[in-house]
């Protein structure tokens, strides 16, 4: 029976846990041997924790039960140096052989999606190796010749090109208009001003959905700096609010927001110019962690759901000469795509704010 195995990476996000039972309830219906890999790469790495219990778990239909509406991931992630150097994944791939499997579903982010592809295209090398140095047999590898990788896309900060919404996202942004809403009160109460920095690294997805759902007065975005005079310029917007009787200020500003010399606008610069140039009683928010937690949203549950169920398919219907697919959401629709090409593309989009390319930082993201 075929051994495929699921696994979170990198950043956590609600609606994680929904696609590793997805992942698990599917591979048992089809037949397959379903596998959790805990703490991301690190669990592949190592095989075992310091304990001795192993991070190659063996998942059978009742241990996801309950998963759909629990924030993070139950089966942990983690950052792992290890798997970024080659001897790492040469034990990671001992691992795998030693269970039996050769199918990786992975859920997380660009960085993680780029070293399962790297995997990929390492495993006969690496298989090789093993064997001459003595550490699997020929026997061992004989049926594992190809590595299958498929991608799942769980980011908070819908970073990823080549899909609508990634896992989390949704779930986050609920979650930071929630926190708005909350400073609302308090900003309508006093009169006052809030800077709310929102996360989103390179991406400014979370800061103008949230902008546009909360009616901010305004919004700084990495793919699109203000203007050199935006003090000017909000200042401007900010007192004819006022002037129309708006009692609140509400700024959004992403955490990756910069001007158009990529020198970083941090809140607390926005709320000391709300202050001294406007005469607010101005107070930054730093939301920071908790939008990464808390319960998925239905649409997260519904995504990693929907996208669980056709990585297990795609596993079972790409070839060798596929390449590694990742399973996005355009329009409304479950597709695959080819992995590496949606993280070139996502890449172009960090490369194009290096270079201050602004105007194609913004068409990338419309085009996604
Ligand atoms: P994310 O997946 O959220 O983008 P990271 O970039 O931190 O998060 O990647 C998560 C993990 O994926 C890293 O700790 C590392 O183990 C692995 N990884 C990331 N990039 C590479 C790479 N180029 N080669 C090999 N492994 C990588």
């Amino acid at each position: 029976r075929r051994r495929i195995a699921v696994m979170t990476s990198g950043g956590d996000a609600p609606g994680m846990n929904g696609a590793v039972r997805a992942v698990v309830r599917t591979a048992i219906a089809n037949d397959c041997e379903a596998y959790a890999i805990y703490e991301g790469y690190d669990g592949l790495v190592k095989g075992v924790d310091k304990k001795g219990n192993e991070m190659i778990k063996k998942m059978e239909f009742d241990d996801v039960r309950g998963f759909l509406g629990v924030g993070g991931t139950k089966i942990g992630t983690a950052r792992c140096k290890e798997f970024r150097e080659r001897a790492g994944r040469l034990r990671a791939a001992k691992n795998m052989i030693q269970k039996g499997i050769d199918a990786l579903i992975i859920c997380g982010g660009d960085g993680s999606l780029t070293g399962a592809d790297l995997f990929r295209e390492e495993w006969p090398g690496l298989l090789e190796e093993l064997v001459k140095t003595g550490e699997l047999s020929g026997n061992d590898i004989q049926p594992h010749k190809h590595l299958n990788i498929v991608g799942l896309v769980g980011s908070i900060d819908n970073d990823l090109s080549m899909t609508d919404a990634t896992i989390g996202c949704y779930s986050s942004l609920e979650r930071i208009c929630r926190n708005v809403d909350d400073v609302y009160d308090t900003a309508a109460s006093h009169q006052r001003a809030f800077v709310v920095e929102v996360m989103g690294r390179h991406c400014g997805w979370l800061a103008l959905m949230a902008g546009l759902a909360t009616g901010a007065d305004y919004v700084f975005l990495p793919e699109n700096p203000p203007p050199e005079d935006w003090q000017d310029k909000m200042g401007k917007i900010v007192e004819t609010h006022r002037a129309r009787g708006k009692r609140t200020t509400i700024v959004i500003v992403a955490e990756g927001a910069h001007d158009r010399n990529l020198q970083k606008i941090p809140a607390q610069e926005v709320t000391k110019f709300l202050a001294e140039s406007l005469g607010l009683d101005a107070r930054t928010t730093v939301l920071g962690h908790t939008q990464r937690g808390g319960v998925p949203c239905f649409y997260d549950r519904f995504l990693g759901t929907l996208q669980g169920a056709e990585a297990v398919k795609a596993v079972l219907d790409t070839t060798p000469e596929t390449p590694s697919p990742v399973i996005c959401m355009i329009e409304n629709k479950i597709v695959r795509r080819p992995l590496l090409e949606a993280v070139k593309q996502t890449k172009e989009v960090a490369k194009a704010i290096e270079s201050k390319d602004f105007g194609r930082a913004m068409s990338l993201r419309d085009a996604e």
